[in-house]
């Protein structure tokens, strides 16, 4: 017995909790049922358990059907059982779509049936307040002991596709057919999950499994994304978070599932919510939970969407015409109008894409069918020499297929004559290449003979050219992702050394860089001063011009209370600053005087702990502006140098640091070295860290390094 629970606790499939019996079927079963008993069963279709007991006839569920209800002898032409007990086993799964009221007594009949695990669409558990939640628990904890395990409550249930058991009364399933495929979906919310089926549907995609977790009482989003990621039905992976019930499972999961090939596509939902508390320092309010995930998403090679709809396009994109050849490369824009041609162009940039540049032998190609002044991206087809339109179009479209440079022809059609027949050409063209053709139908009803067109060749389709481009910013994302699996870990620098005797709590700024420089990050000479005399010591023993500021543990932004006297030329300037200060209408601890630093450019370093996520460092336009300007990139802890160079190459400053207008180039290998110091600072300190700001880091010019002229943290 104690070596049985060993094994399982080792294979994850349970926490090792003494009382725990075994899961009495694995997740992969119950994706995949031989038998579902659905309990509440009836004729009406109207009523929940008749719309489930409905579409898995009318979906073909293959295995054994068995209807609970206690009234009828036969449900649907099927025999019917008046309970769980009375109808023959093993049943895999029972799905309860029964009033909150009589679940828990249903759920007791199911554990005591030896039922492998029910779904549970009843809702109003948790989702709505304090006694749902307590009846929550209680179903819960009689699956648990029973070794039962529990979809939802309050889910829409899930569509195994591939396997025809759909077990779900979603309305998603009004259809004859749901086309199998390979996008494969775990979402928190059911009826969000219908829609996106649907949409999927219309526009040609195939699924493999969709799960809707509900509540996640015992089954949870990262169990079916790890079912998803060993399912070899499954090529793409598609999420819809609402909040991680074990946040610590989710990245390397993600890595995982990169690692297996697999595409992740994600939306979270609440990014409105992000910096919304009141923050005590910088990081704090730039950096909420959200910006976190994001992070997290990008570092583990997962894409991260706003809008839920794209990430089906996109997915059905990656699934059915695979993905970019990689990062980093352009796009051909191939209109028919003017129009067409010009708005897509425009719109492009604005996603953050560009145009493709061609090679040499595909410029060659376009000019056997175009003057010599068309023959440039985007491509025109409008200018095609009379009479030869599809032939051209196929050279043209041959050669982008084979340019290194474009990773991906986007052709927006407006309306223009035997529009399907032009439409029907692509596909084939486009499968003779290794990169995606996105097509999009402009027109409304008199495109819809393209979009048919479309459908017949088994080839995605788009409505809209934001749609397409939208799709397009994804993918390059799942390029740039795609190899973040392989890289080697962050390597820690030598002589890290963590500063002893920090107190709890909000750190003044001496102590905030005493913690910096153990960690080797550059910071200003400085004294504390208790006295006029003091200051005007340190600042001869510091070297003019020096700086003062007021110390007071109670202070955030001292600037704000006229708290930092700059540039101060002699001892006379430091006498009256001093003077200055400790006439401030608030009590000083003392004062700091520091040596004054000059750089070109001020940057702000900051790192915080994220519950359940862990650390994360952030780097951005510094000073005084910075939850004005916004300019900031955050990643997990700790980084690679490689890691830190990205984040500075996507700030709006990146211009500046690579010298612009005549301004020199700046030490860019510091400020990545000092970013690199502070994500192992963060890493070490782990939950001790609430947050820390190095606000600003001065850069000074290529070579000449950088210093944190400001610090604040807060310590656990
Ligand atoms: P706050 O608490 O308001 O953030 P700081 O110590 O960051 O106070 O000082 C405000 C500004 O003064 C900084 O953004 C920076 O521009 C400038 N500053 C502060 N200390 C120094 C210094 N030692 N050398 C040069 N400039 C400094
Ligand atoms: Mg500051």
């Amino acid at each position: 017995m104690v070596f049985a629970r060993a094994k399982l606790a080792v294979e994850g499939t349970t926490k090792a909790m003494p009382e725990t019996p075994p899961n009495r079927i694995p997740l992969a079963q119950i994706v995949n049922p031989r038998s579902i008993a659905v309990i509440g069963a009836s004729d009406d279709a109207g009523k929940f358990g008749g719309r489930v007991i409905h579409y898995l006839i009318r979906h073909g569920f293959p295995g054994m059907l068995l209807p609970i209800n206690p009234v009828r002898a036969t449900i649907r032409g099927l025999p019917a059982w008046p309970s769980v007990a009375a109808a023959p086993g093993p049943i895999d799964v029972a799905v309860l779509a029964v009033p909150a009221a009589a679940l828990l007594r249903e759920v007791e009949a199911c554990a005591a049936a030896g039922v492998g695990a029910c779904v549970v669409i009843t809702g109003k558990l948790a989702d709505a307040g304090e006694a749902g939640a307590a009846l929550e628990s209680e179903v819960t904890a009689v699956a648990r002991a029973a070794g039962m395990r529990l979809v939802g409550p309050n889910c829409l249930g899930l569509f195994n596709v591939t396997d025809a058991a759909m077990l779900s009364s979603s309305l998603a399933l009004e259809v004859e057919r749901v086309k199998p495929g390979g996008i494969g979906m775990v979402s928190q919310s059911g009826a969000l999950m219908g829609a996106l089926v649907s949409l999927g549907h219309r526009h040609g995609a195939g699924f493999s499994r969709c799960v809707s977790v509900g509540n996640q009482a015992d089954l949870e989003l990262c169990d079916f994304l790890e079912f998803l990621i060993e399912d070899p039905a499954t090529r793409v992976i598609t999420l819809y978070v609402e909040g991680l019930k074990e946040p610590a499972r989710f990245a390397p999961l993600l890595r995982r599932a990169r690692t297996a090939g697999k595409p992740v596509l994600c939306v979270k939902a609440g990014r409105s919510e992000a910096g919304a508390q009141a923050a005590r320092s910088h990081t704090a309010s730039l950096a909420g939970s959200h910006a976190a995930f994001a992070a997290l998403c990008r570092d583990a090679g997962a894409v991260l969407l706003d809008d839920p709809a794209v990430m089906v396009l996109a997915a059905d994109v990656l699934d059915r015409l695979g993905g970019l050849p990689r990062a980093g490369m352009g796009v051909a824009v191939v209109a028919s109008s003017g129009g067409s041609t010009v708005t897509t162009t425009d719109m492009l940039a604005g996603f953050g894409l560009r145009t493709a540049t061609m090679s040499d032998a595909t410029r060659a190609e376009m000019a056997r069918w175009m003057p010599p002044s068309h023959v440039h991206l985007p491509l025109d087809t409008g200018s095609f020499h009379d009479n030869t339109s599809e032939e051209a179009l196929r050279g043209c479209l041959r050669a982008f297929m084979a340019d290194p440079d474009i990773g991906a022809v986007l052709v927006p059609m407006t309306t223009q004559p035997a529009m399907a027949k032009r439409a029907a050409m692509l596909p084939p063209l486009a499968r003779e290449g290794d990169r995606p053709l996105l097509y999009v139908m402009m027109a409304g009803e008199v495109g819809d003979a393209a979009r048919d067109a479309m459908r017949a060749a088994d080839f995605p389709w788009f409505d809209h050219v934001a749609q397409a481009l939208a799709v397009l910013r994804a993918l390059e994302a799942e390029a740039a992702g795609r190899d973040r699996a392989t890289l080697a870990p962050p390597a820690r620098p030598a002589g890290l050394a963590l500063a002893e005797g920090l107190p709890s709590g909000a750190l003044t700024e001496a102590e905030a860089k005493r913690l910096a420089a153990g960690y080797g990050i550059p910071v200003t000479r400085e004294s504390f001063a208790a006295t006029e005399a003091e200051a005007a010591a340190a600042a001869e023993a510091i070297g003019f011009p020096v700086v003062l500021k007021g110390v007071s543990r109670a202070v955030v932004h001292k600037s704000d209370l006229g708290l930092v006297k700059l540039g101060l030329g002699d001892t006379g300037a430091v006498r009256a600053a001093h003077a200055a200060l400790r006439a401030a209408p608030l009590p000083l601890d003392g004062v700091l005087v520091q040596e004054m630093a000059c750089g070109e450019a001020e940057l702000i370093l900051g790192a915080r702990h994220e519950p359940g996520l862990g650390a994360f460092v952030l780097v951005g336009t510094g000073g005084v502006l910075v939850e004005v300007l916004r300019d900031v990139q955050l990643a997990p802890a700790p980084l690679r140098p490689a890691d830190a160079r990205a984040m500075l190459r996507r700030l709006a400053l990146w211009p500046v640091l690579e010298g612009v207008r005549g301004r020199p180039a700046l030490d860019v290998e510091a400020v990545i070295d000092a970013l690199v110091r502070l994500s192992w600072l963060a890493t070490d300190l782990g939950e001790r860290l609430v947050e820390m700001d190095l606000n600003p880091i001065l850069l000074r010019a290529a070579g000449e390094g950088c210093i944190a002229v400001d610090a604040r943290a807060t310590l656990r």
